[in-house]
């Protein structure tokens, strides 16, 4: 039986697929970008990851759900080498992607972590369900967006975590309301985890930012991709009108970044 859940979450993280084609879309395919096509998303774990030691196969549904994803992500972006997508335990709330075995891996424990925390603000399951879902879409975008880094050599400044947290936000805007609504899901999730953050377990080293900075820079980015119909997120009790005015230009510049960057590898 499926350890992710519902039918929802078939339904739900089907909208990886749209999002990625819609925003890819927008950009200029190359056709050089054909001739660096060496490899491709695959579902499962990786040879290397397999050598390890034996692993439990993941159930049929999880396996269409990711097949879906990677058959899209194929036809969008050109990869220089295999990269296999899969759930796992990872005796851990955690999702990664592993330069040595070219894996994007979402921990049960990290899906687990999101339902929990997603009950603390509404008692109605299936906004629980629907808001772990767009949370998920966050992540594995996320992890895509180290995966790009790494298989591409791509240069990424400032922050590597911050760049790929931009890089989810601006696939996830993708116009669509159900791209803004997952956005602001995601964020929220943010919201939530920082209530356990106090001066005592906050790491000052650490390569991420604090949730509730990943929390605001969500928000601006949604606010930024459309400023007008996301007036209402600005406020005492969203973004502050200090960041906001910055927003406009922070989604620009992230959006245009990556695009210039994925842009010699986005397939015609
Ligand atoms: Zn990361």
């Amino acid at each position: 039986m499926s350890q992710i859940g519902t039918k929802r979450s078939i339904l739900c993280l089907s909208l990886i697929t749209i999002f990625a084609s819609s925003l890819w879309a927008q950009t200029n395919p190359k056709s050089g970008a054909l001739a660096l096509d060496k490899g491709d998303f695959k579902v499962g774990y990786s040879p290397a990851d397999l050598a390890q030691g034996p692993k439990k196969p993941m159930p049929a549904d999880e396996r269409a759900i990711l097949k879906e994803i990677a058959d899209a992500l194929n036809g969008l972006i050109a990869l220089p080498k295999d990269v296999y997508l899969n759930f796992d335990t990872c005796n851990e709330a955690n999702a990664f992607y592993s330069p040595d075995t070219t894996e994007i891996t979402i921990c049960y424990e990290l899906v687990d972590q999101f339902d929990r925390e997603f009950k603390t603000i509404t008692k109605d399951q299936a906004k629980v369900d629907s808001m772990v879902e767009d949370t998920i879409i966050q992540t594995f975008f996320h992890e895509l967006g180290h995966c790009l880094i790494d298989v591409w050599d791509l240069p990424a400044t400032g922050r590597e975590e911050d760049a790929v947290d931009q890089l989810a936000t601006v696939i996830m805007l993708d116009g669509s309301k159900e791209g803004q609504v997952s956005a602001i899901n995601a964020a929220i999730e943010f919201d939530i985890a920082s209530r356990g953050e106090t001066k005592g377990t906050m790491l000052f080293w650490d390569e991420h930012s604090f949730s509730k900075t990943r929390f605001y820079d969500m928000l601006c980015l949604v606010y930024g991709s459309d400023p007008k119909k996301n007036a209402g997120i600005v406020g005492p009790r969203g973004l502050p009108s200090d960041r906001a005015v910055r927003c406009e230009t922070e989604y620009k510049r992230a959006e245009r970044a990556w695009m210039r960057l994925l842009a010699p590898y986005i397939l015609p």
